[in-house]
């Protein structure tokens, strides 16, 4: 429970709109840096591995069973200007706005003294690196590896977001079985200059576009990366004979990787075409990863492309009236569930969003529907499903709102997912919470409306409640 007795009365209620001011729905409200690391709420398995100035390792998440990965990540070697509140460590400011199937999630984020802790979806498949051989030979699955990083590419470009360390280590597959692929490791991310620049050396050398090495550039060296990602599935070479990184680096300003039927040979001409392309020196003519998207090699063949999944928003589910029932519900879906419990959401999205920005349009979800509707139909369901389901208003539909809008909430709304949520309104974890807590979290509720009556009457009676009245008022709230 929060600091402050909240009581019902109208005047209470209004000072509480005052003191909090409106917040819209969206899965960023949810990952908060909290001071506390509830350990008691994970087991470290095992160390997954390490970087610099970060460590990953296995943990369980006592309370759903799941395996996590926990990134922790030291701040003792971080610079002054990292650490400040304003800046806070780019990872972590990044990672609260992405919310994308071919993105990395991140269910929590905590900090205490010496580390802060970015608890994140774990890829049993491990990553791309080490599947690269003879097994990775197939054309078509290539395709569809490359069609999926390239969909979280647009997406982040989309938000002026550049990667600036795209390799196979980096890209990382669900689990052996679902080749769902999540681009990963933020930790070089930067935001373009208000000039659309970045600046500084990040990466490793063999996937650095030439431009990075001569100052300035922007997001398209993303877009040379993944070129070099492609050439190393493809041929299984090195791309440079370099023996270190200073011969590495002079080979790349002197005459980087140039794609022809005698660097990949035996390859399609299909394939060569898209590789140049990605591979294009000038980072001015080189290929967006929206245009990339739509090259005639992805089209042929990436099959999470070519599958139609679209009949999916037609069996969109019941919208939640309370703006709590909501707001546990987002929680549940960004929070709380893995990406293998809506893998096939995952590929319907996609197909959905064809100019691959991430992010569903109103026109491109009016296409689908007219592909079953008539018209008119399709563009009144349209306005009904945005009206229902864009929680955040901004006049298109993201992952998460699109995955809400197709599960069915009462399957979802168990106690254990319940109760899930309601940790995240307990702040200070001492088993209760009042109407300020949850207001703190997901903004105002409009305690007169008729769906939140249920609401009123339980903290007219008294003013915290425990887990398990949360869950029995959530519950109510859902029928
Ligand atoms: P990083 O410090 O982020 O580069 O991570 C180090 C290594 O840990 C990576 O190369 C991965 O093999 C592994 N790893 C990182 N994040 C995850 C994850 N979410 N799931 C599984 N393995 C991971």
């Amino acid at each position: 429970m929060g600091c402050g007795v909240i009581t019902c009365c109208s005047k209470s209620k209004k000072s509480i709109a005052r003191r909090i001011k409106s917040i819209y729905l969206e899965p960023e409200i949810f990952l908060g840096v909290r001071n506390v690391l509830n350990v008691d709420n994970y087991e470290i398995l095992e160390i997954l591995g390490s970087g610099g100035f970060s460590e990953v390792s296995l943990a369980k998440h006592i309370p759903t069973g799941q395996k996590r990965a926990l990134k922790i990540i030291h701040k003792s070697p971080l610079t002054v200007q990292q650490l400040s509140s304003e800046f806070m460590v780019i990872e972590m400011k990044l990672l609260r706005t992405l919310d994308h199937p071919n993105i990395l999630k991140c269910f929590e984020i905590f900090e205490d003294k010496e580390n802060y802790f970015l608890v994140l979806e774990y890829c049993e498949g491990g990553n791309l690196f080490q599947k690269l051989g003879p097994n990775l030979k197939d054309e078509t699955q290539i395709a569809d590896i490359i069609y999926q990083v390239l969909s979280g590419i647009a997406y982040f470009h989309d938000k002026q977001i550049v990667h600036r360390d795209i390799k196979p280590e980096n890209i990382l597959i669900e689990s052996s079985e679902i080749w769902n692929i999540k681009v990963a490791d933020f930790g070089s991310a930067c935001y373009l200059d208000k000039n659309k620049n970045a600046e500084g050396v990040f990466g490793s050398p063999f996937y650095l576009a030439p431009e990075v090495l001569l100052g300035y550039y922007d997001e398209k060296v993303d877009i040379w990366s993944l070129g070099i990602v492609l050439y190393v599935m493809v041929t299984g070479l090195a791309p440079y004979s370099g023996k270190n990184v200073e011969e590495v680096v002079n080979q790349i300003i002197d005459c980087p990787l140039k794609i022809n039927a005698k660097t990949m040979p035996g390859q399609s001409l299909l394939l060569l075409d898209f590789a140049r392309v990605l591979l294009e020196v000038n980072p001015g003519k080189r290929i967006s990863a929206k245009n990339a998207l739509q090259h005639p090699w992805i089209i042929k063949n990436a099959k999470s492309k070519t599958q139609t999944t679209g009949t999916m928003i037609n069996i969109c589910s019941r919208p939640l009236k309370s703006k709590l029932a909501q707001g546990v519900f987002m929680y549940i879906v960004a929070c709380l569930l893995k990406s293998k419990d809506f893998c096939t959401l995952s590929n319907a999205f996609r197909e959905i969003d064809t100019n691959g920005n991430g992010k569903i349009e109103p026109h491109e979800l009016e296409d689908q529907l007219k592909k079953m509707h008539t018209e008119d139909e399709a563009k009144r369901k349209t306005i009904e499903f945005f009206k229902d389901f864009d929680y955040n208003n901004n006049k298109f539909i993201e992952f998460t709102e699109f995955v809400m809008a197709c599960s069915d909430h009462q399957r979802l709304f168990s106690n254990e997912l319940i109760g899930g949520a309601f940790e995240k309104f307990d702040e200070n974890s001492d088993g209760l919470i009042d109407l300020n807590d949850i207001e703190k979290v997901i903004g105002p509720l409009n305690l007169n409306k008729d769906c939140n009556f249920e609401i009123k009457g339980r903290f007219e009676k008294k003013t915290t409640i425990d887990k398990k009245e949360f869950i029995d008022l959530v519950k109510i709230l859902a029928e």
